[in-house]
Formats: C-alpha cells, structure tokens, sequence
C-alpha cells in the first residue's frame, strides 16, 4: 500500500521521555507509532514532526537541534528497517530496497526564531516540511485559536508577519513544503497570496462536517485544492466529530451507514465531503499519532489497511483510495520538492 502519513508526533514523545529516564524504542516501543505497526501496516512513509513546544528555559533552535539528535539517533538504530529521506525517488529506492521513509518534518515556526539562515540550516539537516504556527503566536504568524475566543471562531484579523512572508517566500526558493495547519485563517490567505506552489493541511478536517477552527472551511479547501495542495486527515476524535453539523452529513449522504467502526466512519465523512468540494486529489492522511488522546475505535498504524478497505466499500474507487493513501502526497513530493 505504500501509505504515507502527512504528521505524527513520535519524535517529542521519545525526546520527553527521555528526559524522564525512561527509553522508548521506535522499533517496538509503546507508542502510537512504531516500525513493527508501521510495516503490518503497509507504510512507505511518515512524517516525523519536530514539535517544538514552547518553554522559557530553552530557546526554540536549541529545542529542535535535541529533536533533530533524536530523530538521528532513531535512524542509526533502525537503519534496517527506515532511513531518512528528502526526495520522491529516495522514497522510491527504500521502498525497492524493502525499507520505510522517514521525512523530517517541523511543526511551530518559532524552530527560526524568526531568522532565515536558521531556516537554511534546517533545510541542510533534511527539514522538508514545516507547519508554520502551533497554538500561540510567533515570528511568523497567529494561530486559529484567538485569546478569549472559543474553538469555533477562526482568526480572520492577523495573517503572516512581514518575517512571515519572507519565510514562505524562501521555504519555496528552497524546496520546502510549506505547512497550513494551525495557523489562522487569515495567515492561511496570505499563505495563497504570497505564494505559488501547493501547500498543505498536514493534519486537518472539514469545518463543515466538525466546526472546530482547525479544521479548513469550504472555501479553504476549494482555494488549497486548485493550487495543487494536500490536506491530511486529521484522527483527532474532536476534530472529526466535534458539533457535527447533521444536515452537511444529510448531504453526502451518509447517515446510514452509522455503525460500530465509528472512527473510520468520521473519518469518511470528511474525506467524503472534501471529494466533493475539492476533489479526491486534495486529500491525504495526517493522523497526529503521538499528539492526540486516544479513543475507542481510533485507527492505529496496523489498521490502516482496514481503513483502505472501509473507503472502498463506501463509495471510493480502488484508484482512488490508493491517491488518499499515497498518490496525491507522492505528486506533492515531486512538484514542491525538487
Ligand atoms: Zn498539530
């Protein structure tokens, strides 16, 4: 199946416990994601997010260049199964050679401290994606969670920063994706207005099925899937279900089908609804395993081969789940990446 997901958190949740004393193995160990699930699972990729989390007693460089040592020391001990990739073809030789990718991936640009060489130094250490914002502010933008707002309000006032729109501007000069979840929705306009190539939601849902702001709004996915972009469905249950708005569900028609898979049901509405307004091409997997709770009936790597089945049965065809599981990234991968 070759599946590739858009963004987990693995890398911190190793890192942090770590710190604890405790050792966690990403062959085998007792995280989400592991290499034994991820081949069960029919992986070919994963994202691997350096989360940086933000925290007065270190700077934000100094916490992603631990992440960085991290994710390296995980690639050396592991080098049977997965190595660290920066191109479409190096995914396609690992896979030749029977072996998992790994694409190094940031989430919360304040990793540059608003400088653009440390953006550079980055890209030198194989960074190829970087989601711009997490949930507060930084040199580079807002997040879609404005203080004193509830989740359902998105921020339509503050955008990219002038440094923000510099970043951009050289993440695509580079060959780096460029990352939308998060972010706010007017951050995610001037993303469309400063930039050219496709970017992505790596890990975000339909508002329109679950209202929750980080979730992308019709209009969003519309203007992200004409420009050649990908959003990553996210396995979050409240950003799956959250106050589903029943008449959207009436719509596409799936109210029937209500049953005891309740995770991968959610996750057909969404991919359903975004089929349909944007088009099969714009949609792939962001699960945020190793960020988000777990939950009875959530996916796991191992079961993805399930939800691939569960797709076809529910309306998509074999060609296009095989896009949604890999295809729509790897063209991702070739367009943006060089
Ligand atoms: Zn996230």
């Amino acid at each position: 199946m070759n599946m590739i997901d858009m963004h987990c958190d693995t890398i911190y949740e190793i890192l942090e416990a770590k710190k604890r004393g405790e050792i966690i193995s990403l062959r085998d160990g007792r995280l989400m994601v592991n290499l034994n699930k991820m081949k069960q699972g029919g992986y070919g990729v994963q994202n691997f997010a350096l989360f940086v989390k933000q925290d007065e007693r270190s700077s934000a460089f100094e916490t992603v260049k631990e992440l960085i040592a991290t994710f390296q020391e995980e690639m050396r001990a592991n080098s049977d199964l997965i190595s660290q990739v920066t191109t479409a073809d190096e995914i396609l030789e690992n896979q030749r050679a029977g072996k998992l990718s790994a694409f190094l991936t940031i989430e919360g640009g304040e990793a540059l401290e608003g400088s653009v060489d440390k953006l550079r130094y980055l890209y030198e250490q194989g960074v190829r994606m970087m989601t711009l914002t997490w949930n507060y502010p930084n040199e580079i933008g807002f997040p879609n969670f404005k203080q004193g707002l509830d989740f359902y309000t998105p921020n339509l006032e503050d955008g990219l920063t002038e440094t923000g729109i510099n970043v951009v501007q050289e993440m695509e000069k580079l060959g780096m994706i460029i990352d939308v979840s998060h972010l706010s929705d007017a951050g995610f306009y001037d993303v469309l207005k400063y930039t050219k190539k496709p970017f992505v939601a790596s890990h975000s849902n339909a508002r329109a099925v679950s209202p929750w702001v980080r979730n992308l709004s019709d209009d969003m996915i519309v203007k992200l899937a004409k420009r050649g972009g990908v959003i990553g469905i996210n396995f979050c249950a409240d950003f799956l279900k959250g106050q589903r708005k029943s008449e959207i569900i009436e719509t596409i028609g799936l109210m029937a089908s209500k049953d005891s898979s309740a995770g991968f049901y959610d996750i057909l509405c969404h991919t359903r609804h975004m089929a349909n307004i944007g088009g099969v091409e714009c949609i792939g997997i962001g699960s945020d395993f190793d960020g988000i709770p777990g939950y009875e009936g959530m996916p796991t790597p191992d079961t993805m081969p399930q939800l691939a089945e569960y797709l076809c049965k529910n309306g998509f065809h074999e060609s296009e789940v095989d896009l949604i599981m890999h295809g729509n990234v790897m063209r991702l991968y070739r367009e943006v990446l060089g």
